[in-house]
């Protein structure tokens, strides 16, 4: 388990599912109009689904507990046991999802090396597909991921991947858990990052704010098979509109807010590397910092006695902006950067 803070928390950027649902959200949770989803009677939910669907350029949406389940339905929805879907290496299908696809559906996962810029080349995916053999695995999906790590990954070079992968028969799966991000940094309409996959998964309850809540969109006949597979998975909800009422709300509202997080990520970025103390780098909404002389935990702490909580691995920080990190807690952050080294 984690320390209990030190202090009262002024500045949390361990990460950006850590946000609470504010005064307009939360009465847009209580006004939610509810019905039994599983019967297809949540008209919040049916909103929802059909909305992001429509903003992506799909025919369908799936709403779903959260981005692993979304990512586990949607491979076992383009994959059966005996299939390989490839992913980059770093990805959280691969790193980060207890390798639910294999566990529960038989799926091959294949790691791939990524690209500088987070993404997986056309060219490594034409040097993995399998060839039709006995002893292989019949490769059928590819996962991209974006924004990864922070960083967006470019439009051309995702929709090379894509490319690459449906020459050869195989499905693309894009993990957009933080979807928005990516469009934002990338400067393009959704429907044009969406575009380069068969679906795509959107997470709500990061940069966005809801408290809960990920959107499978995809092709009809495919997001019917996925329903299926989110019930074997216990992921049918009922009265889910108090639930897709703050992910509506989330959509309607904070996308906006999200250039102004990257911003800020900016900003910490350039207060760190003025202290230097180690390498700095962002992207999106994350900051990631490493200290020259390793003195994470000791940071950590220090940190944590000031009410800043930071993430990451003990040798990199990761530092992840969201809406409920103001200016003034920003400053806060900063401020316990400078006074742990004296600058
Ligand atoms: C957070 C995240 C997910 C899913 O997370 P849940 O906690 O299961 O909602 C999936 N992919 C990426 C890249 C993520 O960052």
């Amino acid at each position: 388990m984690p320390d209990a803070p030190a202090a009262p928390v002024r500045c949390d950027l361990r990460s950006d599912t850590v946000t609470r649902p504010d005064a307009a959200m939360r009465r847009a949770m209580a006004a939610a109009e509810v019905g039994d989803d599983v019967y297809g009677e949540d008209p919040e939910v049916n909103r929802l689904e059909s909305e992001l669907a429509a903003m992506l350029g799909k025919e369908a949406g799936l709403f779903l507990p959260s981005g692993t389940q979304s990512n586990l339905v949607a491979i076992l929805t383009h994959c059966g046991r005996g299939d390989e879907a490839m992913v980059g290496a770093g990805y959280h299908v691969f790193r980060d999802e207890a390798a639910g696809a294999a566990v529960l559906g038989g799926v091959a996962l294949l790691p791939l090396p990524l690209s500088d810029s987070g993404g997986v080349s056309a060219r490594v995916i034409a040097a993995a597909l399998r060839p039709d053999d006995v002893h292989y695995p019949v490769s059928r999906l590819l996962c991209l991921e974006n924004t990864v790590g922070g960083r967006a990954v470019p439009l051309a070079e995702t929709r090379a991947a894509a490319e690459a992968a449906r020459r050869a028969g195989l499905s693309v799966h894009l993990d957009g858990a933080r979807f928005f991000n990516a469009v934002t940094a990338l400067g393009c309409g959704p429907a044009d990052l969406a575009g380069v996959a068969d679906t795509v998964s959107v997470c709500l309850s990061k940069g966005l704010g809801a408290p809960v809540g990920t959107v499978l969109v995809g092709p009809a006949a495919l997001m019917a098979r996925a329903r299926r597979q989110r019930k074997i998975l216990g992921g049918g909800m009922r009265q889910a509109g108090i639930l897709a009422a703050a992910g509506r709300h989330a959509l309607a509202c904070n996308r906006a807010g999200l250039a102004g997080d990257h911003a800020r990520a900016a900003e910490l970025a350039g207060a760190l590397s003025d202290l230097g103390a180690g390498a700095v780098s962002h992207a999106t909404n994350m900051v990631f910092f490493t200290p020259d002389g390793g003195e994470t935990a000791a940071l950590r702490r220090a940190l944590s006695a000031k009410g800043v909580l930071i993430g990451g691995q003990p040798r990199r920080i990761r530092m992840v902006l969201h809406r409920d990190v103001e200016d003034s807690a920003l400053a806060a952050a900063i401020e316990a950067f400078r006074g742990f080294y004296g600058g």
